[in-house]
């Protein structure tokens, strides 16, 4: 039974690096006709935000990710919510009292202040040094009895000994367990930590494959003991490289967006970003880029997950987000722009107008929220031109001779179209012996007021002779100009 389950805990926003790791992990259980849990990890009552489950579960709905168990989902092995499962715990906790493995700690935070100071100051490793290991069960007793405030640390045990992971992607990761501490697995607020809590709800939720962030590594040799303890078989772990920014250091919010809810209100498309995401780290092995979800459900394969940190290239998602653009059907464009020309200045123009304006601009969107700040050349009376580029070639003698012949051979028509344009700049060319990009650049910058703005016919189009004839002798008055 193939089941995974995307865990995270909720202090914020959805981050890049945890989409990817749901995406992994519903791919594989789609490709597997498995099951995709979503629980809620909320044991460290301090970083709780409180709207962050509700933005979790939007964001991976707005990707496309949908789930088979989670809170207010249902499915046979909840609650969901680790809050929830307090007793679980606490019931399991006991067990490993019983046994012998796991023991309470009274130490207090002073004292394990003190000791870390003393370690560093040592040039060693802060660990704790199992003070209350040594503890005699009467004293135990007495101060337990006595109310005094504890927590439970699981035992590691006292032999020397390495442990293994067979990594699906790593292949075998050895730790020494001199290298691991007595880890705290019940806080004295009875709440568990996630060493636990994770090992506990895996095994009881039937959890397959474990797809986590690397940064998880060196915490298996406690998981892979707790599953010893219990006598259960642990599951199958992937652990993820960490994503990089450009300079190869980890992508972090000073590098800008990090979240999926900003790319989402930047304008990115869900399939984009999906695509985009599941080549960090991942590759179909040949060099296809472009992905639809169904082809990357086939074709995901643990094996061809990269070890080493995978880096976030911006500008490569915006060249995946064009890609999505340009494939996407007319109707669902419309739909998705929809919400930004609402939240826009352009939301009281004429529908059909503001439709045929999208549809120019479509080939040339980065993302959805660029179209906003382009609708001006449609809709404002002066549009202002703030291409450098296109200010220098308007500054040119040779495109003022290029316009104004333009302009006086246009006159002479009944009316300027889309189809007599051809005919008239090979004119204007003929007189005044100005060909190629000197003849239609000028002419271009004018209209669209960019060196690359939209082609001329379809803004003959949308504007009509009158309106472009108007933008040339606008921009021939422009004193910035001369
Ligand atoms: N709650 C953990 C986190 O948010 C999940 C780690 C795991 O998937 O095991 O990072």
């Amino acid at each position: 039974m193939v089941r995974l389950r995307f865990a995270p805990s909720p202090t914020g926003f959805l981050h890049i690096g945890g989409l990817r790791t749901a995406l992994f992990s519903w791919l594989f259980a789609r490709q597997n006709q498995g099951s995709f849990i979503f629980r809620l990890e909320d044991t460290d009552r301090n970083r709780l935000v409180e709207a962050a489950e509700s933005n979790l579960l939007k964001m991976l709905e707005w990707a496309g990710l949908d789930i088979d168990e989670g809170p207010g989902i249902g499915g046979e092995f909840g609650p969901y919510r680790q809050s929830e499962r307090l007793e679980i715990y606490r019931d399991h906790v006991d067990r490993l009292l019983e046994q012998g493995d796991a023991y309470p700690c009274f130490c207090s935070e002073e004292r394990l202040e003190k000791l870390k100071t003393f370690q560093r100051s040592e040039g060693l490793t802060p660990r704790y040094d199992n003070h209350c290991r040594k503890l005699q069960k009467k004293e135990v007793d007495t101060k337990i009895q006595s109310g005094e405030k504890h927590v439970i640390r699981m035992k590691i045990p006292e032999n020397q000994e390495t442990f293994r992971l067979n990594d699906l992607v790593r292949g075998t990761v050895a730790i020494e367990s001199t290298q691991v501490e007595d880890q705290v697995i019940l806080k004295s607020d009875g709440f568990p930590t996630y060493h636990l809590a994770v090992v506990v709800d895996d095994h009881l939720m039937q959890i397959s494959h474990v797809v986590r962030g690397e940064e998880w590594l060196p915490s298996f040799p406690k998981h892979l003991l707790l599953y010893r303890y219990f006598g259960w078989e642990p599951p199958e772990f992937i652990h993820l490289p960490l994503i990089l920014n450009e300079e190869r250091a980890k992508l972090s919010k000073r590098h800008g967006a990090v979240s999926v809810e900003e790319f989402r209100e930047r304008g990115y498309l869900p399939q984009a970003l999906l695509n985009f995401i599941a080549l960090l780290g991942w590759s179909p092995g040949d060099d296809r880029e472009v992905l639809s979800l169904e082809e990357m459900v086939d074709e995901f394969r643990f094996e061809r997950v990269s070890k080493s940190g995978a880096v976030f290239d911006r500008e490569k998602l915006n060249w995946m987000n064009q890609q999505y653009l340009l494939k996407l059907p007319e109707e669902e464009y419309f739909r998705m722009i929809d919400d930004v020309i609402q939240k826009g200045d352009y939301h009281d123009q004429d529908p059909g107008k503001i439709r045929q304006a999208a549809e120019i601009l479509k080939t040339r969107l980065v993302t959805l929220s660029d179209l906003n700040q382009k609708l001006g050349l449609f809709f404002e009376e002066n549009p202002e031109i703030k291409d450098l580029q296109a200010i220098e070639v308007l500054k040119e003698e040779n495109s003022k001779t290029v316009l104004k012949e333009f302009l006086q051979q246009a006159e002479n028509l009944d009316q300027l179209t889309s189809e007599n344009l051809g005919q008239l700049v090979k004119s204007v060319q003929k007189s005044t012996g100005i060909k190629g990009r000197g003849l239609w650049m000028p002419l271009r910058c004018a209209i669209t007021r960019e060196v690359s703005g939209p082609e001329l016919p379809a803004m003959l189009d949308f504007f009509g002779g009158e309106k472009c004839l108007h933008l040339i002798r606008q921009t021939l008055e422009n004193p910035s100009l001369n």
